[in-house]
């Protein structure tokens, strides 16, 4: 039985839904390691990528794939994010013979499991199809604009006589890859192929000496791939590609290239609209902060592992990170500008002094583990830390 309450009011008991003090925490960590992977990435897109691809197959096969690759440039070997052999690449043959490889814009490479096509040594031919294949990636490389427009096979001597290969004769970009094969295969090598699949000389040089020494300019190291080109950088890169050479590894390596093209994307997209805003409100902070990220967006876009753009980029990034430091601090006119000075410094000094720095100290310690242990600890506080501090410094000198 129930004894009416005096003089307080009846109710149902409720009980409070629980609050929990950990899930806004949670929610902070989130978007703060979604801010640390944003800068981690930026400074990806900026440098020269020297992470050997995610092969998929079986054994022998990623082990021929990783000797190939061994014997090309640095520089190639970045631009190829996964190589997947397939048991057949029909899909891409349209019905017109067969397709022994085929590469994207993006650089990933399909290439088909050959059973030698009745050549003496099936591995030569595998060989020679990656030697191919990489030949776009690398025609393709140097950013978006480079990829559409600066392709290497767009200008000089290819497309035009005497071409190699009879299949080289059938578009400039195959001219271009044909040339890549030969450029850099061994004689041996292509004696076999000759025999088997129609090529009419076993030197590039001899043949057409146009066409090596085109090959032999697009294959230059620029500064920054000239670091990277090193044997401490060749090595972790390697066991990267190694430790993600899985279809959940090929496919997080894609998604880095195309998360790395949209982060460009989005940079350009978000600092118009800033700009935009900020001369409707009379805003001129914003208008710039809105330029440095279209600036910035712009340079990644078309200059990635440009040995000027990217670094730019990384200080235009580093700018804008320091205007927020000093406004957050409160401060004005001068000190901004130091901050953005100072930010701007930090930015690409920890952005490209950060992973490249990390790898070879990690490497020194620990051989090509501790690189990839240096090169992820590198980037993640590299342009972040550096930019921060960098504004600080700056403030702190303005004063
Ligand atoms: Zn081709």
């Amino acid at each position: 039985m129930l004894a009416p309450a005096i003089g307080r009011p009846v109710v149902p008991f409720v009980p409070a839904r629980p609050r929990s003090v950990a899930a806004p925490a949670l929610e902070r960590l989130g978007d703060a390691a979604a801010d640390v992977g944003t800068d981690a990435l930026r400074s990806y897109t900026a440098l020269p990528v020297f992470l050997y691809p995610s092969v998929t197959g079986t054994a022998a096969e990623k082990a021929l794939i990783f000797s190939t690759l061994d014997r090309l440039p640095m520089k190639d070997v970045g631009a190829i994010p996964a190589i997947r052999v397939f048991p057949s690449l029909r899909l891409f043959s349209h019905g017109q013979g067969t397709t022994l490889g085929v590469t994207f814009g993006s650089g990933d490479m399909a290439v088909s499991r050959t059973d030698g096509f009745g050549m003496a040594n099936s591995d030569d031919l595998t060989r020679y199809i990656v030697m191919h294949e990489s030949g776009h990636a690398h025609d393709f490389q140097g950013g978006i604009l480079h990829a559409f427009l600066l392709r290497h096979s767009s200008q000089g001597p290819w497309g035009h006589g005497p071409f190699p290969t009879e299949y080289a004769e059938s578009a400039r970009a195959e001219d271009f890859a044909e040339g890549h094969a030969f450029y850099h295969l061994r004689p041996e090598e292509l004696g076999r192929v000759q025999n088997d699949v129609g090529a009419r000389t076993l030197d590039l040089k001899d043949f057409n000496a146009a066409k090596w020494q085109s090959m032999h300019d697009s294959e230059q190291p620029n500064l920054l791939e000239q670091v990277v080109a090193q044997k401490p950088f060749r090595e972790t890169g390697r066991l990267v590609g190694q430790l993600t050479s899985n279809q959940l590894g090929a496919a997080l390596h894609t998604g880095l290239g195309f998360m790395s093209m949209i982060s460009s994307f989005e940079l350009m997209s978000m600092g118009v609209s800033d700009v935009i805003d900020g001369v409707k409100a009379q805003d001129t902070l914003g208008a710039v902060r809105g330029g440095l990220s279209l600036a910035a967006g712009v340079s990644l876009a078309v200059g990635a592992g440009s040995p000027v753009l990217g670094p730019v980029a990384l200080a235009l990034l580093g700018a804008r990170r320091g205007i927020d430091v000093a406004e957050k601090k409160a401060s004005q006119g001068g000190s901004r500008t130091a901050a953005a000075v100072g930010g701007a410094v930090g930015g690409m000094v920890g952005g490209v002094a950060g992973p490249l720095g990390g790898t070879l100290a990690g490497y020194a310690v620990g051989g090509p583990v501790g690189g990839v242990i240096g090169l992820v600890a590198g980037s993640l506080v590299g342009f972040r830390g550096g930019a921060a501090l960098g504004a600080r410094a700056g403030l702190a000198l303005s004063r």
